[in-house]
């Protein structure tokens, strides 16, 4: 396989810039005409690309092989895939493609590390995970750059997502010594009852590329601090932070097989890791599709399943709200991300008192926003993942204006040309659209008009997703009653990003099972077990 592969790869891509010889991913390709008007942007690109690469390989991060019982591995077969830079379409890297045996095998390295990982105390688990912590946030700047270059995000986003991200770590580190159990008064006297809290076992844990540090370490940690071992399995569109994490992991001392990382053909490694009786807990973050499938596929050996799937959030604006700090929570939930998060605001109810003047105000913020590479400076919206994530959003743009919904700015793709596109205002949005019923998953705001309280939460509730919601009111009675209302498992009033590993995240119906973060998501990773001593008075 391509181990010598990115490094090289990007000196390459350097060199070759200047004379246009990059390699491209054919579905990244832009249309032909946008080939051309595209500015000179990929000089620059190439450029920081240079130096990004030599301070990974300085620091050891670029890793491109699979992680098994603590040795660095290609696929068995020597397969690779690539790994494209969204915003240029070049190709970064050749990763290991693995399957099924790969997966077994790491399966094995997870359960003979569980033996001795799950005995450690509390808080020798703590201080690894602490030590992992540290060379995350030592490590903020390359990590930072990997997730830009092979995910998009800009460059400050994706500082951002490591202090969230390693935040799931130092949060777990501490919860790890707070795994109590329970003393129950017993109904007999000569009988006393405990219960014990205990790791669940082996953990496959597979990731999306929208976030692709913090989806991994939201899962990892709270496994590692309650004594489970884990095979993870990341997006093979953004694999490369998931690997540079892993090294950090193994720096810090977290012992071999207690993480393991495989990564290549998806169905293949989902199937293994469902089939295994030895992996005892599957947790997801991806489509309601897959999480479906996953849920299905764990119940031949009734694994305990997490889900964190897909969202429709409304963001509700009251006649009563804040204007300012409307505008500034709906672009902030909307375009974090390139509008492609589980939480972003899917659907923006505004009361008919204020629709006009909210309309006027977030297009004139909107308008402000700076597209391009997200190394660019000011840079706040980069490109969508792929050439598939823009035909989604044509779509259902599409379907929205033939049913008479008015693009009131954007609505096409960026000059910049590959997979950016135009942060977007559409108007005179209604729930018949497909775009008020699915996930856009890209920088497109949807208007819908409302009348009164009582409307905007039934249109709310008319879904089968119940993840992330968004209120805007001045008023206190209100923001208590609409948050009781909202069927979702986050409500956020009066601001556009709650996200913390504090506090517990997780969707009601269709859009998932379980919580992340906080002390509820350690129960996640943890059986409850009841002891019941008897015959207390017999010595
Ligand atoms: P998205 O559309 O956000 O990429 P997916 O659900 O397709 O969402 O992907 C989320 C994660 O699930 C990725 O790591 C992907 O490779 C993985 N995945 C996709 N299909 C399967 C499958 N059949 N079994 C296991 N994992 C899968």
């Amino acid at each position: 396989m391509a181990v010598s592969f990115a490094a090289v790869n990007l000196r390459t891509m350097a060199l070759r810039s200047s004379s246009k010889l990059l390699r491209r991913s054919s579905h990244l390709l832009p249309p032909i005409h946008m080939q051309h008007s595209a500015p000179p942007l990929t000089r620059k690109i190439s450029m920081d690309a240079r130096s990004i690469a030599s301070q990974l390989n300085r620091s050891g991060l670029l890793k491109t092989q699979g992680l098994i019982g603590g040795k660095w591995s290609d696929s068995y077969d020597g397969k690779t895939i690539q790994v494209y830079n969204p915003a240029t379409g070049e190709s970064i890297a050749d990763v290991a493609c693995m399957g099924g045996k790969e997966t077994n095998d790491a399966i094995a390295s997870a359960y003979d590390a569980y033996r001795s990982w799950s005995k450690t105390t509390a808080a020798e688990r703590s201080k690894l995970l602490r030590k992992w912590y540290d060379l995350l946030m030592a490590h903020k700047e390359e990590l930072a750059q990997l997730m830009t270059l092979e995910q998009g995000k800009p460059l400050k986003e994706a500082m951002g997502e490591v202090n969230y991200g390693a935040g799931f770590i130092e949060f777990s580190a501490e919860e790890a010594k707070r795994i109590y159990g329970d003393i129950i008064p017993a109904p007999m006297s000569d009988r006393r009852l405990f219960v014990l809290k205990q790791p669940v076992g082996v953990v496959g844990a597979i990731t999306p590329w929208n976030f692709p540090l913090a989806m991994i370490t939201r899962k990892v940690g709270p496994a590692l601090a309650c004594g489970c071992t884990v095979v993870i399995k990341p997006s093979e569109l953004t694999p490369l932070t998931a690997l540079a994490a892993a090294e950090l992991a193994i720096q810090a001392g977290i012992p071999a097989g207690a993480v393991n990382v495989v990564m290549g053909n998806a169905p293949e490694i989902g199937d293994a890791l469902l089939a295994s009786p030895q992996v005892r807990k599957i947790t997801f973050t991806g489509s309601t599709a897959v999480g479906k499938k996953l849920m299905a596929g764990s119940a031949e050996t009734v694994k305990k399943v997490s889900l964190e799937l897909g969202g429709n959030a409304p963001c509700i604006i009251f006649d009563d709200a804040d204007i300012d700090i409307a505008v500034k929570g709906t672009l902030a939930a909307k375009y974090r991300n390139s509008g492609q998060t589980c939480v972003c605001a899917n659907r923006i109810l505004v009361q008919e008192g204020i629709y006009d003047k909210f309309a006027k105000a977030l297009i004139d913020a909107v308008r402000n926003m700076k597209v391009g590479d997200g190394f660019g400076e000011d840079v706040v919206q980069g490109p969508l993942i792929n050439e598939a994530a823009v035909k989604k959003v044509e779509t259902l743009l599409q379907d929205a204006t033939s049913k008479g919904a008015k693009v009131m700015l954007g609505g096409k793709r960026h000059s910049l040309g590959f997979t950016f596109y135009e942060p977007t205002v559409v108007g005179d949005v209604n729930s018949d659209m497909r775009i008020s019923r699915e996930e856009v998953f890209g920088p497109v705001a949807p208007l819908l008009r409302f009348k009164t309280e009582e409307d905007a939460i039934r249109i709310a509730n008319d879904t089968n997703a119940g993840l992330g919601s968004y209120v805007f009111t001045n008023s206190i009675q209100r923001s208590w009653r609409v948050a009781e209302a909202l069927e979702y498992g986050l409500v956020g009033i009066n601001e556009g990003v709650i996200s913390t590993e504090v506090a517990p995240f997780g969707g009601f119906k269709q859009s998932g099972l379980g919580r992340e973060g906080s002390k509820y998501g350690m129960d996640e990773y943890l059986e409850i077990k009841y002891v019941c001593l008897g015959n207390m008075k017999k010595e």
